[in-house]
């Protein structure tokens, strides 16, 4: 039995890259340190803010909640407000929405659901159905990453809030990192930053991660420490992600060589500046979508090239030289005839 460095109670964690010990009470010390830390570092808040966090109902969106809310009540300047994109996916959102509105109930946190259903008409399920029959060669992780992208912007930003955080941990950052070095993503890793979003676009929400600099198996003892850990169900999408390959195998390194999380979040933060520094690259200046007017990496947002392709959005025919120059595969008969 190893007890904590600190008093030498039991301890429930050991931090394998210092050698030490904490007991709950230190251990929650340490994570409230880590986090704080993280936050200043990359100064992620202003003494003004009123915090969207988004919400998947996973356990690690609800500790940042709990953990922001419980911040929050020592910065008179902040108000948080939870946010959760209902995808309508069959047998896992259902659950998930329980444990959502019980801690934000338990907590007193303001929250709002919005709907794929209710902002794009169709749930995910319905849409991953829709691409099959039509063909499209999307994943159901790529629709969903990117109306979800888009909903946590443009709802963040009607419900009034100044930035919006997400509960993105190391393992997620560095996940992800060598997912896009396989895609050769270079433009998706300049954004993998703790604060991003930063742009003068008047709709573009700031976006942060307090938990960047924190391990998942951290966030998941915060949430079981805390009573957060929702009941298992994991999203029925899942296994089509190459992610889980790639986090089972960063998992197997961390094991043998511990400290390889850090040294890829290292890597990943040296790889940015030297990015940033290359004018394609960094000089993506962000657009305005001439669809819905959200901004957008090109002349039409993402989420409204797949609306397109879906068949669920005519576009307008003035834009369609513009869709074909982005490689659009307009659906025939859906182009709308009205002036
Ligand atoms: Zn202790
Ligand atoms: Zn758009």
């Amino acid at each position: 039995m190893v007890n904590c460095s600190i008093c030498g109670r039991p301890a429930v964690y050991v931090n394998r890259i210092s050698g030490k010990a904490y007991c709950k009470k230190h251990f929650l010390e340490y994570f409230d340190k880590k986090v704080r830390r993280t936050i200043r570092k990359y100064k992620m808040f202003g003494k003004k803010e009123h915090i969207i966090v988004a919400v998947s109902g996973g356990k690690d969106s609800l500790s940042l909640l709990h953990y922001l809310h419980h911040l929050a009540e020592r910065v008179p300047g902040w108000r948080i407000t939870a946010l959760l994109i209902d995808e309508g996916i069959k047998g896992y959102r259902e659950e998930t929405i329980k444990d959502f509105k019980r801690v934000t109930e338990q907590l007193g946190v303001e929250y709002k659901i919005a709907g794929f259903k209710e902002y794009f008409g169709y749930t995910l399920d319905e849409i991953v159905l829709m691409g099959k029959e039509r063909k499209l060669p999307y994943q159901p992780c790529s629709y969903c990453g990117v109306f979800r992208r888009y909903l946590l912007n443009r709802v963040a930003r009607e419900l009034g809030g100044t930035v919006l955080a997400t509960a993105h941990n190391l393992d997620d950052i560095v996940q992800t990192y060598v997912m896009n070095i396989i895609n050769n993503s270079w433009d998706k890793i300049i954004r993998l930053g703790p604060v991003s979003g930063v742009s003068n676009h008047p709709k573009f929400i700031r976006r942060v991660k307090p938990f960047y600099e924190i391990l998942e198996k951290e966030t998941t003892l915060y949430s079981i420490l805390n009573n957060l850990y929702p009941k298992f169900v994991e999203c029925p999408y899942a296994p089509f992600n190459i992610r889980w390959t790639i986090r089972r195998m960063i998992n197997e390194l961390e094991e043998k060589y511990p400290g390889t999380k850090y040294s890829l979040l290292r890597s990943l933060l040296s790889i940015i500046e030297y990015l940033k520094k290359i004018p394609e690259l960094s000089k993506g200046e962000v657009k305005t979508c001439m669809i819905c007017g959200e901004p957008s990496a090109h002349e039409v947002c993402r989420a409204c090239i797949y609306r397109i392709e879906l068949g669920i959005l005519k576009p307008p025919k003035e834009i369609i030289p513009i869709l074909e120059k982005l490689g659009v595969k307009i659906p025939s008969g859906a182009v709308d005839q009205t002036d």
